[in-house]
């Protein structure tokens, strides 16, 4: 009987995080994700990487510094996901006096500080009635500041990280259901499903890092293993307009609602526009509904000199936030902060993960395995805030582009770019022994090459049309209806 250390439940950001970080000291690891990988929650993030200066005023100093620090350590392992964004706050004296704001960027560049900001630039005021930054504002938003924080391609980065575990020994399975376990002779004994079927397998400890599905899991736990009530869901949403404006720098706009939202440049030709809070009765995500829509059309258009109309609409998604319940009843205000639930009965141990941010995910996984070191006495210590994920070790992203298209002149420029973002120092993998276009095989439209896509499904667990033009790739945005429908009966071929 194979036995494992850690069962990991779900394969979203801190499911993929623990995975890595456990691998890498020396434990075996499985783990089952239902769906897609990053396919629930990790990938329908606002994509940043940030302190949240929101969380200022909810007095969450411990996870604003802890977020602040992670957005050096993410620009260094992860250079190819990860970029520094600046963000354009325009001022709005009826909401909060400028003092305040001053206030509040000073503690947030003085928190960064203090937790090793380096790169990135600190906070300034700015008068938006003659900076380029102010052009696409109405106006009357004259005054203004600058701050800097991280934006990441949330997705790839879950993937990046199954992909370390994995490198490390991790069995990494998508599409695999964890239907229940029971503790029997000091050991986990559980049953996954997937299409194969069901099978048991064995673990010296569970994690439940099943995101929005937490509760679920801790009730297919023999009874009493963790308690349940400890999640608040809160869904949000994002749609995605043709971009608004020039430059690469984002907005944070503050409405009357003490709510903020942004606008994020977003794969060059697009802006994002997000997000909401409503509170979510399921874990599954569904749609972004019509109020969503509007709230953030208004929201954006109360700033914006264009007004952005449903019509400009290209795509929209929306997620739940597992977060952890503090007795909060404005969503809001519901901690952004992770805590754990550990039970040992019977020195079997389930740990479940509450809350966390996309931005604090490496130093939950630390957390989560500190929690669990008295049962693995030999695990190694903590390591990757030094190591880059894969495809991460090269210095520069210009250096790393300049590199692929000087390697490979006969291959399309903006294709290489893409693929240096995408895969970072692993592009060359993707390209192989490709000299030419034709060596790409099938151009599906949209930059997307049948190369590519089979590095996908080899490499990266890709299956569904979902899986690559919305989470390995966005090439969904820039191909036709019409070239989607081929794409997704070319893959039907290909699958079989
Ligand atoms: C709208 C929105 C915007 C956000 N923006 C940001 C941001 O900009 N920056 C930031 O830092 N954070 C952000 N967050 C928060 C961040 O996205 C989440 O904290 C994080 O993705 C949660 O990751 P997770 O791994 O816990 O959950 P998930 O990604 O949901 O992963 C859990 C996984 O468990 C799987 N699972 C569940 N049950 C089972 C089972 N029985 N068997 C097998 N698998 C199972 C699920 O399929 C799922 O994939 C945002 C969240 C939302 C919703």
């Amino acid at each position: 009987m194979a036995v494992i250390d850690l069962l990991i439940v779900g394969g979203g950001i801190n499911g993929a995080g623990i995975a890595r970080d456990a691998a890498g000291r020396g434990l075996s690891v499985l783990v089952c994700e239902q769906g897609d990988l990053g396919g629930a929650t990790s990938s329908a993030s606002s994509k940043m990487i940030h302190g949240g200066l929101r969380y200022l005023e909810y007095h969450e100093f411990r996870l604003v510094a802890e977020a602040l620090a992670e957005r050096e350590v993410m620009l260094k392992i992860a250079p190819h996901l990860a970029r520094p964004l600046r963000f354009v706050m325009p001022h709005v004296p009826s909401l909060r006096p400028a003092w305040m704001i001053r206030l509040g960027l000073l503690l947030y560049d003085s928190l960064g500080r203090l937790s090793r900001r380096l790169t990135l630039q600190g906070s300034t005021a700015i008068d938006l009635s003659r900076s380029p930054m102010g052009q696409a504002l109405q106006a009357a938003y004259k005054k203004g500041f600058v701050y800097s924080d991280v934006t990441v391609d949330d997705a790839r980065l879950v993937l990046a990280n199954a992909r370390a575990a994995h490198l490390l020994g991790a069995a990494i399975c998508p599409r695999t259901r964890f239907l229940g376990a029971r503790r029997e002779n000091g050991l986990w004994h559980a049953t996954l499903e997937d299409a194969g079927g069901r099978r048991e397998v064995f673990a010296r400890a569970l994690v439940n890092a099943a995101g929005p599905w937490v509760a679920e899991v801790i009730d297919a736990l023999p009874a009493g293993t963790g308690k349940k009530d400890g999640v608040q869901l809160v869904k949000g949403s994002h749609i995605v307009v043709p971009r608004l404006y020039q430059g690469d720098h984002a907005f944070i706009l503050q409405l009357g609602d003490r709510r903020v939202v942004f606008l994020l440049p977003f794969e060059e030709q697009f802006t994002l526009i997000g997000t909401t809070d409503v509170r979510a009765e399921m874990p599954e995500a569904t749609g972004i509904s019509t109020e969503e829509i509007l709230y953030l059309c208004r929201a954006a258009s109360r700033f914006t000199r264009e007004e952005v109309k449903a019509k400009d609409i290209v795509w929209s998604y929306s997620g739940v936030r597992p977060l952890h319940d503090d007795g909060q009843n404005n969503p809001s205000a519901v901690s952004r902060d992770y805590t754990f639930v550990l039970d040992s009965t019977g020195k079997v141990p389930a740990l479940s993960v509450f809350g966390g941010k996309l931005t604090t995910y490496r130093r939950l996984a630390e957390a989560a395995l500190a929690r669990l070191s008295p049962w693995f006495p030999k695990m190694g210590p903590a390591w990757t805030d030094t190591q880059p994920l894969p495809g991460g070790d090269f210095t520069t992203q210009k250096e790393l582009v300049a590199r692929l298209q000087g390697n490979h002149p006969s291959l399309p420029p903006a294709w290489l770019e893409r693929l240096a973002r995408r895969h970072g120092s692993l592009g060359e993998r993707v390209i192989g022994d490709a000299k030419s276009v034709a060596d790409l095989g099938r151009d599906f439209g949209g930059g997307l090459y049948e190369r590519e896509v089979e590095y996908f499904i080899a490499e990266e667990w890709a299956q569904t049309l979902d899986d690559i033009l919305w989470r390995r790739s966005k090439s969904g945005l820039f191909m036709t209806p019409l070239q989607q429908r081929e794409f997704g009966d070319w893959l039907a071929r290909r699958q079989g």
